[in-house]
């Protein structure tokens, strides 16, 4: 792994993630937005999220997702462990 990757003090934009909501597996990126107030969301290498500005911040784990498939029936839902390192792997790539 390189420094880069590792750096906590990098925020990758989530502008092209897969949705990492437990048992969702939705193949189409979205543009992540904060519950709260609708800011673009942001994570690091530490597996945090926080939206711009750093307003609300949360461990991917805690935060909800909901990327508009049909699987959230409009519910918020968590990222399971699995999920968190399939979208770190994905979101970290670049
Ligand atoms: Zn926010
Ligand atoms: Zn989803």
């Amino acid at each position: 792994m390189s420094g880069k990757v590792s750096d906590p003090s990098l925020w990758v934009a989530l502008d092209d993630f897969c949705c990492p909501a437990k048992g969702c597996r939705s193949k189409n990126s979205s543009q992540w937005v904060c519950a709260k107030d609708k800011k673009p969301v942001y994570m690091n290498a530490l597996g945090q999220i926080q939206c711009e500005g750093g307003k609300h911040r949360d461990d991917i784990c805690k935060w909800g997702w909901k990327c508009g498939r049909s699987f959230h029936k409009g519910e918020y839902i968590r990222a399971d462990q699995e999920s968190f390192v399939f979208a770190m792997s994905q979101a970290l790539q670049l």
